[in-house]
């Protein structure tokens, strides 16, 4: 039985998959030290008005500045600072930091009104304490709260009751906006929809990648582009405004204008950048696209 053996052995270890399973568990244990450390860094990414390209807002990202690993992207780390429960932390992290960072463009370029949007975690918005980490972070650096948004995905805001959802009030009663993310990519109950206090809706980006108007796809283009004129209208009908993401080329962004779409987000108007670059298009020396 020693084959057999052998062949289940082989099963439990995988090594591929022990290898994966460890460096994961090893970034995991070593997130709350990085976040002492100062190891996250915020970046920027425009999001710009389709009539006149001007940046309405900025969307805060994080990565982690890891020592060896270089640069990392969210992907790698916020699901298990999310599972570990560190997200709280490191949620509170990224408000702070982003509402400094945009009271500082605020103090530099009052005319601007740039908005920052901050990503809110399923666990963090329904974290009790929300409201207050919202507010500390709003008095501590100056920005007034409309000038923030908290985007929080469709999973995070469907079926919300009780507690979260008087949360969710109780921060569109501070003057924050919110901002229901990726939608479109979730499950949406539109009744309910109707009845939560946010301000805007951020189509996901498979609908914008779909709208590349010529291309062998052109049947399945045009079926992507019904469905972004559904949503927006949908959106509009319930007045809220609609940012599409993912914008990748002119003629997407000339499509969703089209459409009326209202804001666009994408590596066509901008990649995320560090503050200063942000700064640099407010002062008007950053470049714009098209
Ligand atoms: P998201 O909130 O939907 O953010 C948009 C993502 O699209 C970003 O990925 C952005 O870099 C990417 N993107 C930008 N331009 C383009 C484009 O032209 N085409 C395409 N296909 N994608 C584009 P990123 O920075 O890797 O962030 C991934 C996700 O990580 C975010 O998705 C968000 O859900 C999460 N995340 C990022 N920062 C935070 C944070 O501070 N807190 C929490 N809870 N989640 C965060
Ligand atoms: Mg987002
Ligand atoms: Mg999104
Ligand atoms: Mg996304």
């Amino acid at each position: 039985w020693a084959k057999a053996q052998g062949r289940g052995r082989w099963a439990v270890h995988d090594p591929e998959r022990s290898a994966r399973d460890l460096a994961r568990s090893a970034l995991a244990a070593n997130l709350p030290a990085a976040l002492d450390r100062g190891e996250f860094v915020l970046r920027y990414q425009p999001i710009v008005s389709l009539l006149d390209g001007r940046m309405l807002a900025v969307e805060a990202l994080v990565r982690w500045q890891h020592p060896t690993l270089g640069l990392l992207g969210p992907d790698r780390f916020i699901g298990l600072a999310e599972e570990t429960g560190l997200i709280v932390r490191l949620g509170e992290w990224v408000l702070r930091r982003a509402c400094r960072d945009a009271e500082r463009w605020r103090h530099r370029f009052p005319e601007a009104r740039v908005v920052v949007s901050v990503n809110l975690a399923a666990r963090q918005a329904d974290d009790p304490a929300i409201v207050d980490t919202v507010s500390d972070a709003l008095a501590a650096s100056g920005l007034p709260p409309e000038l923030l948004q908290l985007e929080l995905t469709e999973s995070a805001v469907m079926g919300t009751a009780g507690e979260p959802l008087r949360s969710l009030h109780r921060l569109s009663g501070l003057g924050v906006r919110l901002a229901v993310d990726d939608f479109g990519t979730g499950y949406s109950n539109l009744a309910y929809l109707r009845r939560l206090p946010i301000h805007c809706l951020k189509l996901a980006g498979p609908f914008v990648e779909g709208i590349r108007g010529d291309g062998p796809d052109a049947a399945a283009d045009h079926r992507d582009e019904r469905i972004v004129d559904a949503l927006v209208r949908l959106a509009h009908a319930l007045e809220l405004w609609v940012t599409a993401e993912a914008v990748e080329t002119g003629e997407q962004a000339e499509r969703l204008r089209a459409l009326r779409c209202d804001t666009g987000q994408g590596r066509y108007f901008g990649a995320p950048m560090p503050a200063d670059a942000i700064a640099a298009r407010l002062a008007g020396t950053g470049g714009e696209p098209g």
